[in-house]
């Protein structure tokens, strides 16, 4: 039976194994059984899914996936969590728990390993590397249905904001061009052990089966968004014309924007997700 999420059970697994809480990985356990079961719940776990869990510490999380999913992965980094998991979760058989960064691991390589069913992340994230991991799992191209994390909530503003606030870049146009983004839930820093100085928030990210926009080579619009955010305070021009490896030149991209009706001053910025995709498709018709 799930029974990790609790101030005493957890400080008492904590004390038995001498563990120290180590803040380089973003360590913030879940105390809270109520925020747990409301994280499971909006994830829509069946006995159909695999879950990848991300950072399962001490496996809190992992207890409640287990008792809902046909199987679960979880992926840790931390060497000295691994013995207190082989203890938490011995009576979960369906649990597979690699040590491992989950930026560097073969991704679409661990979704083979789930017999062909497609994938749900579910993960209490660690804050230092929230949008790399979001990133990863969109571009991994692995077979994923959802991912239901929980992050801080400065994080679920970004993925949900448009052009012209300071908030909008490169997270909040991969989140709008592969899943819509609905939040789950407000978690006050008490239901963590030790608590963050930031606010959190559950969201879920629901994967589109087709993206809203028609992009001739998604690789290369990400390579143009990531380049325009990389140099803010350039002109989008400027920006990729100096970003390394797009190939495109200066005019290229004063053409391109001036055939879609805008300023070749305009900032990166102030484009839309559907902005980034033409010029992404008129800068490849250029030769790019
Ligand atoms: N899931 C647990 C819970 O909710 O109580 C722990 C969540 S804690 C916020 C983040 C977890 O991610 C920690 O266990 C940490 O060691 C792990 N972690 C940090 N960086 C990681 C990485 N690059 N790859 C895999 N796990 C990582």
């Amino acid at each position: 039976m799930a029974d990790l999420g609790s101030y005493t059970n957890t400080s008492e697994i904590l004390k038995k194994y001498q563990f120290r809480m180590q803040k380089k990985y973003g360590q913030n356990f879940l105390i809270d059984a109520n925020i747990l079961h409301k994280i499971v719940e909006a994830a829509q776990i069946t006995r159909e899914d695999c879950v990848l869990e991300i950072g399962p510490g001490i496996g809190t999380m992992t207890q409640y996936l287990a008792e809902t999913a046909g199987q679960v992965i979880a992926v840790e980094i931390d060497r000295g969590l691994i013995p207190i998991l082989q203890d938490t979760l011995s009576s979960y058989p369906n649990v597979t728990v690699l040590c491992e960064d989950i930026l560097k691991v073969d991704l679409p390589a661990l979704a083979e390993q789930s017999g062909g069913r497609p994938i749900k992340v579910v993960a209490n994230l660690p804050y230092y590397i929230t949008t790399p991991i979001i990133m990863a799992l969109f571009e991994s191209h692995m077979p994923l249905l959802s991912i239901t994390v929980m992050v801080q909530s400065e994080v679920a503003e970004r993925m949900q904001t448009g052009p012209g606030t300071k908030d909008y870049g490169a997270l909040s146009l991969a989140v709008q061009y592969y899943a819509k983004p609905e939040i789950v839930a407000r978690v006050p820093a008490s239901c963590f052990l030790p608590r963050p100085n930031v606010d959190s928030t559950v969201v879920r990210l629901v994967r589109y089966e087709k993206p809203p926009v028609d992009a001739a080579d998604e690789a290369f619009l990400f390579a143009v968004i990531r380049a325009s955010f990389n140099q803010r305070r350039k002109t989008l021009a400027n920006g990729l014309a100096n970003a390394g490896g797009l190939g495109v030149t200066r005019g290229q991209v004063e053409e391109a924007l001036e055939e879609m009706g805008l300023s070749k001053t305009v900032r990166g910025e102030t484009l839309t997700l559907k902005q980034f995709s033409e010029l992404s498709n008129r800068l490849l018709e250029m030769g790019a």
